[in-house]
């Protein structure tokens, strides 16, 4: 175990005051290394003296996104506390869950979520409260506290966040980030995003998710860049900034729903994006008409995947390669061991369907207070499973075929939901999809398409079915398609698949004759 200087803030603050760390695009706040560097301190100060924060204390956020999230990140870190970002869309009874899990000793909030602060605190008899907001006890406290003396020496593997899971899957786990992890990471991303002190990252997801966090708002604080902040992604507003050239946006990461979203636009066809350099979209199954869409606006989407469990980086397609592999996520990043398992035993073949695994510096050690979890998690030699299906071709690209909970099995044969789905975005009229596995009892399973459909559109349940039958193999048609006015999803833009099983299952059981 070794130190380091996990201080980036402190070092830019050093070598380029005057260069612009953050902005908070929702009130125009322009903040340089050297005022960053300052708040950070004396909201450390403060958090030490007047909350009792020490390290290994965690402290929670429950708020919008702003740059005061990372001013408290950095401020837990340099006090050698842990960061816990909030989802503030979680209901009640999720968040208490998640409180009593991390049982922080200090709660910052926003005034729109005082009531939920209010009984977070008194449940879980949480000490210290800061509410956070123009001229609040936060902002005064920024203002009246003395730097902090002296920083916390840090090590590697000291626990600098915990990070709950996206609950696509099932009940968000508390993922462990370390500063070691955290480093990784950020060189990672360096690598494949080519940050430096020129990028200019639009952050538009939440970052009390590990892509809003970390791909790529802290590498670009390591590269000493500048990190755009919105409080909420709106499509408009996303062109807007993107086009803004006082902003001068080089980077932006979303998730396929941000992206559509900005191309359902009236203002798409008309952006200037010209200085946009990198966009990477992410962490959800990522629709091949969509890269298509926005490759004839001149702009190349790069595929990344990663999960919260592994910093999160861990694939990504260079632009170079992207015509030519456009469903791929690339390649591995540089700091990362991936294998792609045809079951525990066997390595797949090139082309074969298998389970990736992956280990590295940049991989958690395990789930807060879940040493089940974690077992479960991990197999021998240190190998994180991801419960992710992919394929890798003869020349080394990664393709993410589906999670392997989302897949079915219909008359003997598997169905891997995206590739479905793919094939409906593929039509003019749909402008959402997702496929789930309905029982039937000849087939075990047969698919259900639920489709959203554009506006004014009337595109037929047959039509879409035909359409699928251009594409797909028999079984891998849906038997039914139903329309909804919009996806189940998570806070980051994930299909919430637990959710449409739920509504649909039982709903639409195929009493199949074909
Ligand atoms: P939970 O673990 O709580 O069920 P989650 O897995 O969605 O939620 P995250 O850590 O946010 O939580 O997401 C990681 C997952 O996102 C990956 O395991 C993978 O299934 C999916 N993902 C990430 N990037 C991509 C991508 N480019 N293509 C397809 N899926 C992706
Ligand atoms: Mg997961």
């Amino acid at each position: 175990m070794s130190t380091c200087h996990y201080d980036w803030i402190a070092h830019h603050a050093a070598r380029r005051p005057e260069a612009v760390a953050a902005v908070n695009l929702e009130d125009g706040r322009r903040l340089t290394y050297r005022v960053f560097d300052r708040r950070i301190a004396t909201l450390a100060r403060h958090l030490q003296e007047a909350c009792a924060v020490s390290p290994g204390v965690r402290v929670a956020l429950l708020a919008h996104n702003s740059t005061d999230t990372f001013e408290l990140q950095f401020a837990c870190f340099r006090l050698g506390a842990i960061f816990v970002p909030l989802n503030w869309r979680l209901a009640l009874p999720e968040l208490d869950a998640i409180v009593a899990d991390c049982t922080p000793a200090v709660l910052i909030y926003d005034p729109e979520l005082a009531g939920v602060a209010d009984e977070l605190t008194r449940r879980h008899g949480i000490v210290h409260r800061l509410l956070r907001g123009p001229e609040s006890p936060y902002e005064r406290a920024i203002a009246a506290a003395k730097p902090l003396a002296a920083p916390h020496r840090l090590m590697h593997d000291d626990v600098c966040t915990i990070l709950y899971t996206s609950g696509t899957t099932g009940v968000a786990k508390g993922s462990i980030a370390t500063h070691g992890m955290n480093f990784w990471n950020a060189v990672n991303c360096i690598g494949v995003a080519v940050l430096s002190p020129q990028t200019v990252l639009l952050c538009v997801l939440p970052l009390f998710h590990a892509a809003g966090l970390n791909i790529y708002a802290n590498p670009t604080f390591y590269a000493g860049g500048t990190v755009a902040v919105t409080r909420r992604f709106e499509a408009g507003e996303a062109l807007r900034q993107l086009a803004d050239p006082m902003l001068g946006v080089t980077h932006l990461h979303g998730v396929p729903a941000h992206y559509q979203a900005m191309a359902a636009h009236a203002d798409f066809a008309t952006a200037d994006l010209s200085h946009v350099v990198g966009a990477f979209v992410g962490a959800a199954p990522v629709p091949v008409p969509l890269l298509e869409t926005w490759r004839r606006k001149g702009v190349v989407l790069r595929q990344n995947y990663g999960m919260t469990e592994t910093g999160p980086l861990i694939l990504n397609l260079e632009a170079a390669d992207a015509a030519r592999k456009v469903d791929s996520a690339g390649k591995p990043v540089m700091h990362v061991e991936v294998r792609v398992m045809a079951d525990a035993a066997r390595d797949a073949a090139p082309g074969e369907v298998g389970e990736l695994w992956v280990r590295g510096p940049a991989v958690t050690p395990g789930y807060w207070n879940q040493p089940e979890a974690t077992r479960a998690a991990f197999a021998e030699g240190g190998w994180l499973r991801t419960g992710d299906a992919v394929r890798v071709d003869e020349e080394g690209f990664v393709t993410i075929v589906d999670r392997w909970k989302d897949m079915y099995v219909s008359g003997g044969e598997n169905v891997y939901p995206a590739e479905v789905e793919n094939v409906l975005y593929s039509h003019p009229e749909v402008a959402e999809a997702a496929v789930i596995g309905v029982p039937d009892s000849r087939w075990g399973e047969v698919g259900c398409a639920i489709v959203v459909r554009k506006n004014g559109a009337a595109v037929t349940e047959a039509e879409l079915l035909a359409h699928c039958a251009t594409a797909l193999a028999r079984y891998k048609v849906p038997r039914t398609a139903m329309f909804v006015e919009a996806l189940p999803r998570s806070a980051v833009g994930k299909v919430h698949k637990p959710t449409l099983r739920h509504q649909f299952r039982s709903a639409v059981s195929g009493d199949s004759q074909t």
